[in-house]
């Protein structure tokens, strides 16, 4: 089989690094799942990869397993070339890096040799996430940024049970940054967990995380603000499962929606759990909800990488779950085209925005 030319879809991520960020979270996927010896149905993000990467399968509804193996090459080179090429935020690149460290002992030892190319991956990456930290740079214009800092006390957030605190420090970090971060965006960042006693570089585990933020919420003592911190009102979970591999988001956003609509719905699905407390029940659906997606839940990652990925997907989310579309913000453009994925203004060329 010819290899897969990356050519054309890399010039593409270049300029539309929100498609790129999608489609290296669905290779993270692809390329942490066994081998199989029948055919793989062509669904989900299966599809949308060999449609991005202009794949012809031999036949349309599935593929073989060695064009299974040769898509899962081609993927880990798009991976490998985006990270080597600074195509994404480093934000974006440690949400890949967590989403094939949480897969990474799943995979059998006899396939010793995908285990070790990974492992190389999350090792650059996270070098160059020290590297780029340790870099100083030339201090941007952060003014909002640096007063919430300094002022950080003052906005209450030592009220909140910690996993909630995290949430909305992700919240109120993303209104005051919008675009992609830099080095120093990621310093402020950490330095805002520290100062709300979240200590970024401890290490947690996705089972501990939830438990606690479900513990915390029982019965429904924070599901207002869970819905407002994940940006509930615009974001539709369903289309977020849909369109794209980022299980730990499409978790944390289920989860409350679920308790956002009906706290008796709670009750219902925890009823199925006759022996064990009912805020225990909710924990262990959600978690049995994201192990179904084969994520380690018990694999320890750090509190800003946690932090980090969650805020990367919900602006993914933002752009591939939003209840009400994208559309052009150039004033004088006056184009009233709603899109439904991430582009360019076909009037003005400007990149859509989605509509809050
Ligand atoms: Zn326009």
């Amino acid at each position: 089989m010819k290899a897969i030319n990356l050519d054309n879809i890399f010039e593409i991520s270049k300029r539309n690094t929100i498609e790129a960020q999608r489609l290296a979270s669905d290779c993270a996927n692809l390329v942490t799942l066994p081998e199989s010896s029948s055919p793989i149905p062509l669904k989900g993000f299966l599809s949308r990869i060999v449609s991005k990467f202009r794949f012809k399968p031999s036949n349309n509804q599935s593929i073989t397993s060695s064009e299974f193996f040769h898509l899962k090459n081609a993927a880990r080179q798009y991976i490998q070339l985006l990270a080597d090429n600074d195509i994404l935020a480093m934000e974006a690149i440690i949400s890949v890096k967590n989403q094939i460290e949480y897969r990474l002992n799943y995979l059998a030892e006899k396939q010793e040799k995908t285990v070790k190319q990974l492992h190389d991956i999350v090792l650059k990456i996270n070098h160059k996430f020290e590297d780029m930290q340790h870099r100083i740079e030339k201090l941007e214009e952060t003014t909002a940024l640096h007063s919430w800092i300094i002022t950080i006390e003052e906005y209450g957030y030592s009220i909140l049970p910690e996993q909630i605190r995290m949430l909305r420090i992700i919240h109120d970090f993303r209104s005051l940054k919008q675009d992609e971060l830099t080095n120093n965006d990621i310093r402020c960042f950490k330095n805002a967990l520290r100062r709300v006693q979240i200590n970024p570089d401890k290490k947690t585990t996705i089972k501990n995380f939830i438990e606690n933020l479900t513990s915390s919420n029982y019965p429904n003592k924070y599901t207002e603000e869970i819905s407002k911190y994940t940006l509930l009102e615009i974001i539709d979970p369903q289309k977020v499962v849909d369109n794209i591999s980022q299980p730990i988001t499409s978790a944390i956003l289920l989860f409350a929606e679920s308790y956002a609509k009906n706290a008796q719905a709670v009750k219902v699905i925890s009823d199925s759990y006759h022996n064990i407390p009912e805020k225990e029940a909710i924990a262990k659906i959600i978690l049995e909800n994201i192990s179904t997606n084969g994520i380690d839940v018990h694999a320890e990652i750090e509190n800003a990488h946690l932090a980090l990925e969650i805020f990367t997907g919900l602006k993914l989310s933002l752009y591939f779950g939003n209840k009400k579309g994208l559309k052009c913000t150039n004033k004088s453009c006056g184009s009233n085209t709603i899109s439904h994925t991430p582009g360019y203004c076909s009037q003005c060329g400007q990149y859509l925005q989605p509509i809050l």
